[in-house]
């Protein structure tokens, strides 16, 4: 008899037979350049431990003594059953980093995006969102029940034209909201941030930036994307994630008070849901310290990433259109994508091929995310192991 679950065996041999099955690798180390996985130690050029920070002592200390001094759960959601002082500590500080009037966190990026679009547009309101946004802004946008027009990627022009199409934009009291990703995290290319600001001051949106890949990467001592454009105190709010270059987890909304005090009153994620955990909480706050201290990580980011990808480009890859320390190595099929991620693999190399639906059909590739922990020697055997494996396949 059909059993009512039996269309995911279906729909799992058709992933296995398109190359796009996920295969979850085992790590039984700490997060660094190098790593053990299923035993075998291989260099890591997966994570987005941009800055080397998700096993760092510093992080790491601050984590203990917290733990020490105030346990590990926060027990409930903070407006049940109170914060502890250390997440007030963290958003001041983050405030503070991002030079915005208020922060609030959330337990991760993606929630992070949840909590904020359906909190300031809803039914009868407007979102204009990239195309090529993360999928929790997608998800977030469905979420709000409000209309949701898609410009075209980077396109502020495209943007303008679908402004000026949408009759209910002129209606004052609807609800607007511009958002982007500041860094987009397939491609590594860099939103226009101040064109787009200036539309939305035109057209009278909130504007919105995820700049979960800019943190910790862009503007100075990885302030991340409005500092790089020079826009703070134009851009509405920010999106950030600790789960990256500050290598811990954890996400917050940056930007103007009035905004942060409505999402600490109507947020569902906030209302909901526990806050961070108290070793993440201390992590978080010893990563900004560093970055407020330092940009020696930041700079030794950028070093690295200049180094590999000219060596890349050298060899013959297609390294698309990328700004920042996301590589994306174009290869086209996903099934060439998997081969040759298996084969790095094979070479100690590990660096997962992305395939549909996380990027479009025929657009597969491998993504290779710098980090300031590789030595010039690691990128140096990756860069080998890309012209052995590239050579073999026929990609260069
Ligand atoms: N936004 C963007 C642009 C991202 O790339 C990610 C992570 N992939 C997130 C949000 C979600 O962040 P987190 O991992 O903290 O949930």
């Amino acid at each position: 008899m059909l059993k009512p679950t039996d269309w995911i065996i279906d729909e799992l041999e058709n992933l296995k037979n398109q190359g796009l099955l996920i295969n979850i690798r085992t790590i039984e180390s700490p997060m660094g350049s190098k790593i053990k996985v299923n035993g075998e130690w291989v260099l890591n050029f997966c994570s987005n431990n941009y800055l080397g920070l998700a096993n760092d002592s510093r992080l790491k200390k601050a984590a203990k003594e917290a733990i020490d001094k105030y346990g590990i759960g926060p027990t409930a959601v903070r407006t049940i059953a109170g914060t502890t002082e250390l997440h007030l500590k963290l958003e001041k500080a983050l405030a503070k980093f991002k030079k915005v009037e208020d922060v609030i966190t959330f337990q991760s990026g993606f929630n992070a995006n949840i909590a904020t679009i359906p909190t300031l547009v809803d039914e009868g309101g407007l979102i204009f969102s990239d195309e090529l946004n993360h999928a929790s802004i997608i998800d977030a946008c469905r979420l709000s029940k409000a209309e949701v027009v898609r410009y075209k990627h980077c396109d502020p022009k495209d943007l303008e034209h679908k402004l000026l199409e949408t009759k209910k934009l002129k209606n004052l009291k609807t609800k607007k909201l511009i958002v982007t990703d500041g860094v987009f995290s397939m491609d590594g290319d860099i939103a226009p941030l101040p064109e787009i600001q200036k539309l939305s001051e035109k057209y009278g949106c909130i504007l919105m930036v995820d700049d979960a890949h800019g943190e910790g990467v862009l503007g100075k001592n990885g302030r991340g994307v409005v500092d790089y454009f020079n826009l703070h105190g134009k851009v509405d709010l920010e999106i950030g994630t600790m789960s990256k270059a500050f290598g811990v987890v954890g996400g917050y909304v940056a930007g103007r008070k009035i905004i942060i005090d409505w999402l600490r009153q109507r947020a569902r994620p906030f209302l909901f849901s526990s806050a961070m955990t108290i070793p993440d909480v201390a992590g978080c706050l010893a990563a900004v310290k560093i970055l407020n201290k330092s940009d020696k990580q930041v700079v030794k980011l950028w070093e690295n990433t200049r180094y590999f990808k000219k060596g890349l480009a050298k060899l013959g890859f297609d390294i698309g259109k990328s700004q920042t320390p996301i590589v994306p190595v174009m290869l086209g099929e996903a099934k060439l994508a998997q081969e040759f991620s298996k084969k790095l693999f094979e070479e100690g190399i590990f660096a997962m091929a992305i395939g549909y639906p996380t990027v479009p059909q025929g657009k597969a590739r491998i993504r290779v995310m710098m980090s300031a922990s590789h030595s010039r020697k690691e990128l140096d055997i990756c860069l080998d192991a890309f012209s052995k494996i590239g050579e073999k396949l026929g990609v260069i």
